[in-house]
């Protein structure tokens, strides 16, 4: 019986170093057979998943012996935390380890928005020259809004404050007397106040019933004519419907999501054909570098935990 089943893509070499001490199952395919789910389930004391993987009562049901949950990555919202307190499981998302890649992919996002430089290579080889749409403006001088201002706010808020932007946030569980503000230069604004001030929005909060459709036509209409909105958090927090209207009626000039209410999206989808909208598949944490970071630092809490079981 395995002493720790992992369920979704894991770094290599943490899955070999859990695996010269422990009896592991790594399965990517297990979720979809029932009979040895259960088996296996029934005795493992842990067990880690990515984002996929539902955590909640049928799946904790089937593991009596259940002690941890190594979450590979940080959203939680594949977790039923109250049940897993209850049974005092412990939980452990990889905090932090993929905190600059999402940044990252946010600062190219950002670059991309506002050069409108996307969806055009094809026009070109096929000799088009769509310059004149491609009127772009700078992101030096720009105001960053940033909705939540935790750890992956203010990676994106070093890197944009040395491309020159200037940058607020809106987090209501940071005191406006935190020293945070005013070291790292960002000025704690009301979400309206944010909202009407920002040239770019970026979302960078969990999805919990206060944040879902927290982007929707009411918020929309209080920004600025042109903004960018980018949502790398979670699908949900921005109300795609009301996103694709302000992209086509140009209220917005551009957005991009890597989060989707649905995931994945499916063909036929209302994001199809929307102007200047450009999608990724949910890769915000996907790098090497991260990928390695969060494999250790769960392999790390797991093992703690089952050290001292
Ligand atoms: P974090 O916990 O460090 O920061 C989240 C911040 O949001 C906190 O400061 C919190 O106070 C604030 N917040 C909570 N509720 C709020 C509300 N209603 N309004 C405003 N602020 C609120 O988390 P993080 O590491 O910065 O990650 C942010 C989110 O990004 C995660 O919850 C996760 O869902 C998402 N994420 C996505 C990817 C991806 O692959 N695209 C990867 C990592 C994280």
């Amino acid at each position: 019986m395995p002493d720790i089943i992992i369920f979704e893509p894991m770094d290599q070499l943490s899955v070999d170093s859990l695996a010269a001490d422990y009896d592991v199952l790594y399965d990517l395919e297990l979720i979809n057979k029932p009979d040895q789910l259960a088996s296996a389930l029934a005795e493992t004391p842990a067990i880690i998943v990515r984002n996929q993987t539902q955590v909640r009562q049928a799946l904790l049901d089937a593991a009596p012996k259940l002690k941890v949950v190594g979450r590979l990555g940080v959203g939680l919202d594949n977790i039923d935390m109250d049940a897993c307190a209850m049974r005092g499981i412990q939980v452990f998302p990889a905090t932090g380890a993929n905190t600059i890649s999402v940044a990252e992919l946010v600062m190219g996002a950002l670059f991309v928005l506002f050069r409108n430089a996307y969806l055009v290579s094809n026009q070109v080889v096929e000799g088009k020259w769509p310059r004149l749409e491609l009127h772009g403006r700078e992101i030096q001088g720009q105001t960053l809004g940033l909705i939540g201002f935790g750890a992956i706010s203010r990676a994106v808020t070093t890197r944009s404050k040395a491309m020159g932007m200037t940058v607020c946030a809106f987090d209501p569980f940071v005191a406006d007397d935190d020293p945070v503000w005013k070291d790292m230069g960002v000025a704690p604004m009301a979400f309206n106040e944010l909202l009407s001030a920002s040239d770019a929005i970026s979302l960078h909060v969990p999805m919990t019933e206060h944040t879902r459709h927290l982007i929707g036509r009411e918020a929309i209409s209080t920004m600025k004519d042109k903004a960018v909105l980018l949502n790398t958090s979670r699908g949900g927090i921005v109300d795609e419907v009301a996103m694709v209207e302000a992209l086509n009626s140009g209220k917005l000039s551009g957005a991009f999501l890597d989060v989707f209410e649905s995931e994945p999206v499916k063909k036929g989808t209302h994001l199809a054909n929307v102007p200047n909208l450009v999608v990724a598949p949910h890769i915000g944490a996907l790098t090497e570098e991260a990928d390695a970071r969060v494999g250790q630092l769960t392999a790390d809490n797991v093992r703690s935990v089952l050290e001292n079981t």
